[in-house]
């Protein structure tokens, strides 16, 4: 097997990282010594050991944060444009940086190079990049009032940064993950603690010493590598005044009661999904089939948004099944930096057995099953696949599995469908394949979810609203509706005399 590089390189690029915490513009080492390893996947070699933050650096990061937004800091005086062109060079160095993020994030969570270098990469430089323009756009407004004279009083609002935010993000796109956090909140003022995942903190550490270089200055960005006890330590910090969380929906309700417990932070959440993907007969069934694969198996599954559900209209069942099955068997599953692998491995054991769990009970509840097999005998790895004729009362269409399994169930009528890819607790995505274009809207109003893709899957964009309905999250990421995460509404009232 070549790879995509060679181990000097590696060495190279994991070695010239910080490993340290990033804290008040200076990284140091966690307030007990103590270090953890983090793990290459596809070999279960340990590729660096970083410092273990825990509530002590936890506090020692919220008094940085809150520091560096007391009246008077620096960056609370610095012009909005200021603010932007840091945050945009941020964006540049990322780009500058593509092949050493694209190596990091393949090695430390195990994805394909070629899909970070594709994909993760430069979608966090154009979230960058697309929210340094917010930074001088946020605008309050003046407001017509309703039962007051109008000669008397002037009323408008003022946008403000809702203060010290805690950033928790999870380890399946982390940097992507930590540029939705970071843009946003930088381009609205805010100072912010983010919380990498114990799986995947290399990419962070890079992106924290880019934000030192672009110009962020020192307690702005504070960066903490560690566990989920970081994490509970950052919902329940008292000088937190809001808290952003993406992860699974049990940790979720967790941060709900921390934040509540404390100081009744503010919140906003991007859980966990279920997503129906719906095929009509009249679609575009070979890109159908290629999208709808694209659906469940980009990122090994390993995706909030994976079209984890797919119903197929009957006429077209058995043709959808089988080509889908067939594109499962053709992905090359290996390790991420072999430039021929299509699938990486899971991103740890107890991933691998979670999965490998679900394919099991989807077999033993009844369906049946194409792939599902463990890849090797070192690494996560395991093999795409399709669970057919598959019922609603299975566990695997119920759970979110957060893998590279989708379960298929064929459908007779449109009016039926749609009360079926409801029946969800979640919300995030879904999707619908047909040429009918009344159809497709008609179910595209009826599906709940907060992103709905018409005959594609998997197209993201800055500028576009990104978020659950239902237990999939509370608010919205990307798009100028992120900021509503970030903003307090000031009402000033005047009395004219
Ligand atoms: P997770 O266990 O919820 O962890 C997410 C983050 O929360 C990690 O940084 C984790 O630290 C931290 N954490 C754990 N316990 C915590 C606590 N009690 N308080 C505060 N923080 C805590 O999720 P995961 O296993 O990393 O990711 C898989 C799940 O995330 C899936 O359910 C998936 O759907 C969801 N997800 C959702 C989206 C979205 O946009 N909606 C995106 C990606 C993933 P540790 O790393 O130490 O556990
Ligand atoms: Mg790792």
């Amino acid at each position: 097997m070549t790879l995509v590089v060679d181990k000097t390189r590696i060495d190279e690029v994991v070695g010239s990282l910080s490993h340290q915490l990033l804290i008040n513009g200076e990284w140091v080492d966690a307030a007990s010594g103590r270090t953890f390893e983090t793990l290459n996947p596809a070999s279960e070699e340990v590729l660096a050991s970083v410092a273990h933050g825990e509530a002590e650096d936890v506090d020692l990061a919220v008094r940085a944060a809150r520091a560096a937004f007391e009246e008077g800091a620096p960056w609370r005086r610095m012009p909005h444009g200021e603010r932007g062109k840091i945050i945009h060079r941020l964006g540049d160095l990322v780009l500058e940086h593509l092949e050493d993020f694209a190596l990091l994030e393949s090695l430390d969570n195990g994805k394909p190079y070629w899909a970070a270098e594709a994909v993760d990469v430069p979608l966090a430089a154009d979230l960058l990049h697309y929210m340094s323009g917010w930074a001088t756009k946020i605008e309050g407004s003046t407001i017509p009032t309703s039962g007051l004279d109008p000669t008397q009083y002037l009323s408008f609002t003022l946008k403000e940064p809702v203060g010290v935010c805690a950033q928790i993000i999870p380890w399946n796109i982390p940097l992507l993950m930590a540029a939705w956090k970071i843009g946003p909140a930088l381009a609205a003022g805010c100072t912010t603690v983010l919380k990498t995942a114990e799986q995947t903190p290399l990419s962070a550490l890079l992106l924290g010493e880019l934000a030192m270089r672009a110009g962020v200055p020192a307690g702005v960005l504070n960066i903490v590598t560690g566990f989920g006890d970081a994490g509970a330590a950052l919902a329940a910090h008292p000088d937190v005044d809001k808290v952003t969380f993406t992860g699974s929906t049990e940790v979720g309700r967790k941060i709900v009661k921390a934040a509540a417990g404390s100081n009744l932070k503010k919140v906003s959440l991007e859980l966990g999904g279920k997503s129906p993907n719906v095929i009509f007969a009249d679609a575009d069934i070979d890109k159908a089939i290629t999208d709808s694969a694209n659906a469940i198996f980009f990122n090994q599954g390993e995706s909030c948004v994976a079209g984890s559900r797919l119903y197929v209209e009957e006429s077209v069942y058995d043709e959808v099944v089988a080509g889908i099955a067939e594109q499962a068997r053709s992905i090359k599953v290996g390790d991420g930096l072999d430039p021929g692998t299509a699938m990486g491995p899971l991103i740890s054991q107890a991933q691998f057995e979670r999965v490998t769990g679900y394919i099991r009970s989807g077999r033993d509840e009844g369906a049946v099953v194409h792939g599902g097999d463990r890849v090797g005998d070192r690494g996560y790895f395991v093999a795409p696949t399709v669970l057919a004729g598959t019922r609603e009362d299975m566990t695997a269409v119920r759970e979110e599995i957060f893998g590279p399994v989708v379960a298929v169930a064929p459908f007779s009528a449109e009016s039926d469908i749609v009360p079926t890819a409801n029946n969800t607790n979640y919300g995030l995505g879904a999707g619908v394949f047909t040429r009918d274009i009344s159809k497709a809207y008609r179910t595209a109003r009826r599906l709940r979810a907060g992103t709905v893709w018409v005959n594609t899957w998997n197209v993201f964009d800055a500028s576009l609203p990104f978020g659950g309905y239902k237990e999939s999250g509370w608010g919205r990421e990307m798009g100028g509706a992120v900021f509503d995460n970030y903003l307090e509404t000031k009402t000033v009232i005047t009395d004219l005399g």
